[in-house]
């Protein structure tokens, strides 16, 4: 046997090797140890009186999904090798497979907990510096490829996606590889090209080679661990990440959309107020719409004319949630229909969800709304399908689906004539039962079967006496009663049981060629599916937007001009409630590109920039917003740096990741995207901090033209307003209540209050000399300029020494310093700060040069 088990172990060096012995699961060796200590199962030994005991562990069959889901949980990979023969027949050793490989990125049976999201097992392939990247849920079929052409970007769709598996072949360099690594993927490596027929048309229409390369080893993968079915693999869908909002996975994190950053959980995020889906899988439908953003009108309009219509049609949407909430997991039946894993009742499942369809259509119908035509041509409710099941299956089916008891009495004349001989025979039984207590006066005498003996009469001990001799035969002894058979009951067990075996089995044959013909429909139920998903999403949108008074936006794809009247944070909202929360205009028109927001902490600056993107990410969904009043362009692409965000990658100091998510926007946005920097520049001491941010606010006011909001407790900054023409201060305002500073959590326009820490010590009652002694050194302090480059500005008293030059153009652009111009020296300066190289200066250094210059 242990020959068997290596030969077998041999081929899945990097799994646990799950080899059936009987009634359980055996590792051995490694396996064994390794499999112990993270399962908390007993080692073992086998062969213990040899020299060199063999370790061994081992699980119940019936419980071993318990103990996969927590070997893939933690990143391993299961083989699992049954018994392909029956032991009692078995001549020599019994033949053993491994039937499938479970991974992290195949797991399909995750459970009601993963119900609301997708698994995805994703892959990797270079062709001629193209990267082909492509993914797939085994449990719904779905398969998506696109070309990428930076590591950066391989990384983003990675994370974005939240794999935690990917198919690489050799062409994947040894970098890239490591960097999966870091960040907790698992690497499987495939490298062989063997697409099963049934996937060969997937790939079809599939042009680009680095796409055709990723999607052949990604399929390879898929046959190799699946050894089964896999009619629900859907045909490959290219996309373009260039349809989408482009947001890095920081920027997902740090916006909170799905996933709570302290706790990483769906509470308190943007998903979490937006689920009011009835179905699973309009659930995952939803958090793929919130990871990826539309950018096209049309499509956006699409969504945002359905959600408007669902906001208006209040006893409609309720009648839709209803019906809804009927349906079950079609994309997820389909996958276990082609798996060959459905059981009765995910059939019944199935039944009661299309017969939900026509209900579903006939709300939809009563919209009388054009925009939804081609839902209700979608919503197909495979009425021969549901037919086929109905009429075939029982409607409470047990769990097992080769016991019998699924099919119904009347669907097949043989089977009922077994069934009848089986009726019959338990009918003669009762009848025999009766007519032996009569002949022998034994009141409690009784029939009764188990699976060893078969049928029996049983008498207590008490009664033997009066049985007569002759016709029992003893076939049993237990502590109070004897068990006997007689010639009769043994003819008709025989015909019982015959007749109950070729009743289960034609079942089960009935079963099956049942599944067949709903296997062959798979794809039109998976595109049932679709439609039911977007139709829930689309419901969910207007629901949230009706209780949380949303209101459409209006979209200019070609225009700057961005204008939120009363917009609101939705989530801060819904935990501090409606009366505490304080609305905030947005005023950016065309004009406009930064908004450099001052005001202490705690204020709510950062709230305020959130809020924006999170409107953004709304509106490009096509739900409506939270807002009185909305006006805003189409974004290609949002940038944040907000708040602390760890690095998983390297591990580097936070000012560094600071800066290069800086860059990251710097280098990458464009006059049509969105960047919210918070208080950049704090990662460092206070002069090179201020420069920073000095020079990045100009950089993007002079280069990127992207609007930008700003958030900066460097008040000197505010005194850019006089020069940077298309920069706006706004601030939060606070007033004194009762003695004491509250702040209104109200954006105003201005610089916010610099004074203010003298304020709130005057508030404190600090002594007046005190106070007027503080007064004295801050005015000081602005007059010997400790400022960077603008001095001696004050709010009121706007920049008066400085001569402000208008910005130099340079080849139609604004240059990168346009800033007033003071003086030689300060030329000199500014030509040297142009020239170095920010990212490859450490912040010491960069703290040293700023000193130098100062
Ligand atoms: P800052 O970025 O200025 O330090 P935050 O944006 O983190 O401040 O906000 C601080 C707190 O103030 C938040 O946790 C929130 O509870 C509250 N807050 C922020 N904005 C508002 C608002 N518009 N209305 C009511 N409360 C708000």
């Amino acid at each position: 046997m242990m020959v068997q088990y290596q030969k077998i172990k041999d081929q899945y060096p990097d799994a646990f090797l799950f080899y059936r012995l009987g009634d359980f699961y055996e590792m051995f060796n490694e396996d064994a140890i390794k499999g112990a200590q993270l399962l908390e199962l007993t080692l073992t030994t086998r062969n213990h009186s040899s020299k060199n005991p063999i370790p061994m562990c081992g699980v119940p069959h019936h419980a071993a999904q318990n103990y996969i889901d927590i070997l893939i949980d933690k990143g391993y990979k299961v083989a699992i090798c049954e018994q392909m023969e029956d032991p009692k027949l078995a001549k020599g050793m019994v033949k053993r497979e491994v039937i499938q490989l479970v991974t992290p990125g195949t797991q399909t049976d995750t459970g009601a907990a993963a119900a609301k999201s997708n698994n995805y097992l994703t892959a990797l392939a270079v062709v001629e510096g193209q990267f082909g990247f492509a993914y797939a849920d085994l449990s719904t079929g779905e398969l998506k490829v696109t070309s990428l052409t930076t590591h950066s970007a391989v990384l983003n769709e990675v994370m974005s996606l939240q794999t935690k598996e990917i198919v690489v072949d050799q062409s994947v360099s040894g970098e890239l590889i490591d960097q999966f690594k870091t960040i907790g993927v698992l690497v499987s490596h495939e490298d062989a090209v063997v697409v099963k027929a049934e996937l060969s048309f997937a790939t079809q229409g599939v042009t680009d080679r680095a796409q055709k390369a990723v999607l052949d080893h990604l399929l390879t993968y898929i046959t190799d661990t699946q050894k089964r079915s896999l009619a629900h693999i859907q045909r490959a869908v290219v996309y373009q990440p260039s349809a989408y909002l482009k947001m890095d996975h920081y920027s997902q994190r740090n916006l909170e959309l799905v996933s709570n950053i302290r706790t990483n959980k769906k509470s308190g995020t943007l998903l979490w107020l937006l689920d009011e889906t009835k179905t699973a899988m309009g659930g995952r439908l939803l958090k793929q719409w919130l990871d990826r953003p539309l950018v096209d009108k049309t499509a956006i309009m699409n969504r945002q004319e359905r959600v408007a219509v669902l906001v208006n049609a209040y006893f409609e949407r309720h009648n839709l949630q209803e019906e809804l909430t009927q349906v079950y997991d079609l994309e997820r039946l389909a996958g276990r229909v082609a798996f060959g894993s459905v059981n009765g009742r995910d059939l019944i499942q199935l039944l009661t969800s299309l017969r939900q369809i026509p209900k579903v259509q006939h709300v939809i119908e009563n919209l009388d709304a054009p925009v939804f035509d081609a839902t209700i041509d979608a919503l197909d409710p495979l009425d021969d399908v549901a037919t086929a099941i109905d009429e075939a299956i029982v409607a409470e089916p047990p769990l097992s689906v080769t016991d019998g008891g699924v099919i119904k009495d009347g669907y097949d004349a043989k089977l009922d004539e077994y069934r009848s001989a089986m009726h019959n025979g338990k009918q003669w039984l009762a009848e025999l039962e009766a007519s032996e207590r009569a002949a022998t006066g034994i009141n409690n005498l009784k029939i009764g079967f188990n699976r060893v003996f078969g049928y029996y009469i049983e008498v207590t001990k008490a009664n033997l006496d009066k049985l007569p001799e002759d016709r029992y035969e003893r076939k049993q002894t237990l502590t109070n009663a004897e068990r006997f058979s007689t010639p009769e009951l043994k003819a008709k067990e025989r015909l019982i049981l015959e007749a109950e075996e070729k009743s289960t089995g034609l079942e089960y044959e009935l079963f099956v060629k049942l599944r067949d013909r709903v296997k062959a429909n798979i794809s039109r139920i998976q595109k049932l599916a679709q439609a039911v998903s977007e139709l829930d999403v689309l419901q969910s949108f207007a629901d949230v937007s009706e209780r949380y008074r949303f209101v459409a936006p209006v979209l200019t794809p070609n225009s700057h001009d961005l204008e939120i009247v009363e917009g609101r944070h939705p989530v801060v909202e819904k935990v501090l409630g409606r009366q505490k929360y304080v609305p905030n205009d947005v005023k950016m028109p065309t004009d406009t590109t930064i908004l450099l927001i001052t005001g202490p902490n705690m204020s709510g600056k950062s709230t305020y920039m959130r809020q924006l993107a999170l409107t953004v990410v709304l509106a490009q969904m096509g739900c409506f917003v939270p807002a009185k009043q909305a006006t805003m362009p189409i974004f290609d692409q949002i940038f944040t740096r907000i708040g602390a965000a760890d690095d998983l990658i390297s591990g580097e100091s936070t000012f560094m990741v600071e800066m290069k998510e800086a860059n990251q926007a710097l280098a990458n946005a464009t006059a049509n995207s969105l960047i919210l920097f918070d208080e950049i520049g704090r990662g460092t001491a206070t002069y090179d901090g201020m420069a920073l941010a000095q020079a990045i606010i100009e950089y993007v006011h002079n280069r990127v033209h992207a609007k930008t909001l700003f958030s900066t407790h460097y008040h000197e900054l505010t005194t850019l307003e006089t020069t940077l023409t298309h920069l706006k201060n706004v601030h939060v305002g606070a007033v004194e209540k009762d003695g004491e500073l509250v702040f209104l959590h109200q954006m105003q326009s201005g610089p916010a209050d610099k004074s203010y820490g003298i304020h709130v010590a005057k508030l404190a009652g600090l002594p007046t000399s005190l106070l007027s002694r503080a007064d004295t050194i801050l005015t000081d302090l602005e007059a010997t300029g400790q400022q960077p480059v603008v001095s001696q500005a004050t709010p009121n008293n706007p920049v008066e020494q400085v001569t402000a030059a208008e910005p130099v153009e340079e080849d139609g652009q604004l240059s990168l310093f346009s800033e007033p111009v003071v003086d030689s020296e300060a030329v000199e300066l500014m030509a040297e700060l142009k020239k170095i190289n920010l990212m490859a200066m450490t912040p010491m250094d960069v703290m040293n040069q700023v000193y130098k210059w100062q």
